[in-house]
C-alpha cells in the first residue's frame, strides 16, 4: 500500500474537478473529487487514491514479484484454445523467439481487456452498445504546476476552443493525459502525430507549453456487460467482462472487485472445501455489479451535456465562441452554468457504488439511496463494515483470504463446536480476547447483541448474520455455509 500512495497523485492536488474554457483561462465552475475527507475515513481504511494505470502496473507486478506461486512471463501472446472436460490447452506465441508455447491449466481466466480474445473464442457475446463514441488519449509529460497556480485540479473539463477536451493530471509537475473526441470515419491514429497532438495540447491548457509526448492511442466508447461470465471453466473479469464508459472512474475498481471475487472460489474447489457449483455464484453477484455500474457511467457521461447546453454548445462540434462569451458575460447564463455544472457531482462521488455493492438477495437494498450515501451494514452480502483496532488498523484487516472468519461479540460455545467440526478453514475471532475496538463496542457498531457472530467470506463480504449465540444460529451458520459453497451432505463438495 505504501508503494501505491508513494505513487499516487497528492490529494491536495487531486481534490476537484473544474470546468474551464482553457486550463489556463475562465474558470465556469468546480466540484470536490471524490471526498477525501475525515468523514470518509471513518466509513473505510483506503479512501479512493488516483494512479496513472502504468504506475498502477507497476505497484502490481513488484507485488506479484515475491510471490511463490505466480511465474510472471512476458511477450507471450495468447492465441486460442482447446477444452477437454477438465482440462484447457493454451496456446501462446512466444514474441521473444517467436516459438508457440502449449500451457495446460485447469481454468482459464480472460484478463485480456475490453478488446480481448478470450471472450470471443469462447463464444460468450457482450449486451448493451458498442461504439458510442471514439477518442484518442495523449500521453504527455510537462512541468504545469506554475501554470495551474491555485487552481489545481485532478480532472479539467475545457469548454473553450478545445471543446471537448479533458485532461487527467496524475501529476501536475510530470505526468497528464489529455483525451479528445474524433471521428473514425475522418481521422485515423497515423493522422495524431506529435505535432498535431502538441497543438491540441497547447489549446487545452490556453498556451505554447513544454512538453513532450509519450505517445497516442485511439479508444472507442462503450457500455456492454457479458451475456454471462463463465462458459465451462473459461472465466470473464475486468474490461473482458465489461466495458464502460470511464466517466465515474468505475472501469478498473470493478475488475478488482471481480477477482477478489472469483479467486478465492477457485481456491475454495482446488483445495477441496468448496462445491464446482461455488464457481456459478461469481457470475451471478458479479454481473448486477457491473449492470448498476454501467448504467452509473453512462448517466454520467449523458450528464454532461447538460453543461453544453448551458454554454449554448453543440456536443463534438467546434465552439460557438462568440454564444460562448456572450453567455459568460452574463451573470443570469453563469448561475445556470454553475447549476448545471454542480449537477455534475455524482459523476465524481459514488462510495456506495465503490464499497457497497451487496451481493444476493438484499442487492437492491440501497437502490433508493443517492450514490454518494454509503452506510455500512452487516446484512448478508454487504462489505465487512469497517471499524479502527486499538493499536491501529481495521476490523478489515482481520479477514483471512484463505478462509472464513467468525468475528464474535463474545466467546461461545456454539463457535467453538461449529469450528470443530467444520472441513471449511475457519477462524473464530472473539471481541476482547482477539481484537478491541479503538472506541466503543463491536457489537454495537454492527448492531448485534453481545453474543451475536457475523460469519466473513475470504473476499471481506458477509455470509450469515448471527443476532445472538445458541444452538439454532449455529446450526443456521452451518448451514449457511455449507448451501453456499455447495457442500453436501457428509462434508462433500
Ligand atoms: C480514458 C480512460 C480513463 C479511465 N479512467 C479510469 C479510472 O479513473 N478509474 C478506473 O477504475 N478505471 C478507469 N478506466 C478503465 C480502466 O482503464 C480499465 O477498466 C482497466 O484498465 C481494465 O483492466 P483490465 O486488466 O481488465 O484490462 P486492461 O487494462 O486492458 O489489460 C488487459 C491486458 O491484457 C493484455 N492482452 C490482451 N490480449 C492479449 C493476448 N491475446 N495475449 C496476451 N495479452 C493480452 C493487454 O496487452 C493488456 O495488458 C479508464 C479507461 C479509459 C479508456
Amino acid at each position: 500500500m505504501d508503494n501505491i500512495h508513494a505513487k499516487a497523485t497528492r490529494s491536495d492536488e487531486g481534490a476537484f474537478v473544474r470546468f474551464m474554457t482553457s486550463v489556463t483561462g475562465d474558470e465556469l465552475g468546480s466540484i470536490p473529487y471524490e471526498r477525501q475527507d475525515k468523514a470518509v475515513r471513518a466509513l473505510t481504511p483506503w479512501p479512493l487514491i488516483n494512479i496513472a494505470q502504468p504506475d498502477f502496473e507497476v505497484v502490481a507486478e513488484d507485488a506479484l514479484e515475491g510471490a511463490s506461486h505466480v511465474e510472471l512471463r512476458r511477450q507471450l501472446e495468447w492465441l486460442g484454445y482447446a477444452e477437454s472436460g477438465d482440462v484447457i490447452i493454451s496456446r501462446l506465441r512466444d514474441h521473444a523467439n517467436g516459438e508457440d508455447v502449449m500451457v495446460r491449466s485447469r481454468y482459464l481466466i480472460a484478463a485480456d481487456g475490453a478488446g480481448g480474445a478470450i471472450r470471443d473464442a469462447a463464444g460468450i457475446a457482450l449486451e448493451g452498445m458498442a461504439d458510442i463514441a471514439h477518442n484518442v488519449m495523449i500521453h504527455f509529460e510537462g512541468d504545469l504546476r506554475g501554470l495551474v497556480g491555485d487552481r489545481p485540479a485532478i480532472l479539467y473539463f475545457i469548454f473553450g476552443e478545445a471543446i471537448g477536451s479533458v485532461l487527467i493530471a496524475y501529476d501536475l509537475g510530470k505526468t497528464w493525459v489529455l483525451m479528445h473526441p474524433y471521428d473514425p470515419a475522418t481521422t485515423t491514429l497515423a493522422d495524431f502525430t506529435d505535432d498535431v497532438c502538441a497543438r491540441m495540447i497547447s489549446t487545452a491548457i490556453g498556451q505554447n507549453v513544454d512538453i513532450t509526448i509519450k505517445g497516442a492511442r485511439t479508444w472507442s466508447m462503450c457500455a456492454q456487460v457479458a451475456s454471462t461470465y463463465r462458459t465451462k471453466n473459461v472465466f470473464l473479469v475486468g474490461d473482458a467482462a465489461h466495458r464502460f464508459p470511464p466517466t465515474g472512474g468505475l472501469g478498473l475498481n470493478t475488475g478488482i472487485g471481480d477477482i477478489q471475487n472469483l479467486a478465492w472460489k477457485i481456491a475454495a474447489v482446488e483445495h477441496g472445501w468448496g462445491g464446482k457449483g461455488l464457481l456459478d455464484s461469481y457470475g451471478d453477484e458479479r454481473q448486477h455489479v457491473a449492470r448498476s455500474n454501467m448504467g452509473q457511467s453512462v448517466g454520467n457521461a449523458l450528464k454532461i451535456a447538460l453543461v453544453y447546453q448551458a454554454l449554448g454548445q453543440e456536443m463534438r462540434q467546434p465552439v460557438n465562441r462568440d454564444e460562448l462569451d456572450k453567455r459568460l458575460a452574463d451573470p443570469a447564463h453563469r448561475n445556470a452554468i454553475a447549476a448545471c455544472i454542480a449537477m455534475q457531482a455524482e459523476h465524481f462521488d459514488s462510495l456506495r457504488l465503490q464499497l457497497g455493492y451487496v451481493y444476493g438477495d438484499h442487492r437492491d437494498i440501497d437502490a433508493g439511496t443517492p450514490i454518494n450515501v454509503y452506510v455500512p451494514k452487516a446484512i448478508v452480502g454487504a462489505c465487512l463494515p469497517h471499524a479502527v483496532l486499538a493499536g491501529g488498523g481495521s476490523t478489515l484487516d482481520l479477514i483471512d483470504a484463505g478462509g472464513f472468519t467468525i468475528l464474535a461479540g463474545a466467546a461461545s460455545g456454539h463457535w467453538e463446536k461449529l469450528l470443530e467440526r467444520s472441513t471449511v478453514p475457519l477462524r473464530l475471532l472473539v471481541e476482547g480476547r482477539d481484537f478491541q475496538l479503538a472506541s466503543g463496542k463491536w457489537s454495537q457498531t454492527v448492531t448485534l447483541g453481545a453474543d451475536g457472530a457475523l460469519l466473513v467470506r475470504p473476499d471481506r463480504h458477509l455470509l450469515h448474520v448471527a443476532r445472538d449465540a445458541n444452538a439454532d444460529e449455529a446450526a443456521a451458520m452451518e448451514a449457511a455455509l455449507k448451501d453456499y459453497l455447495k457442500i453436501l451432505a457428509g462434508g462433500k463438495v
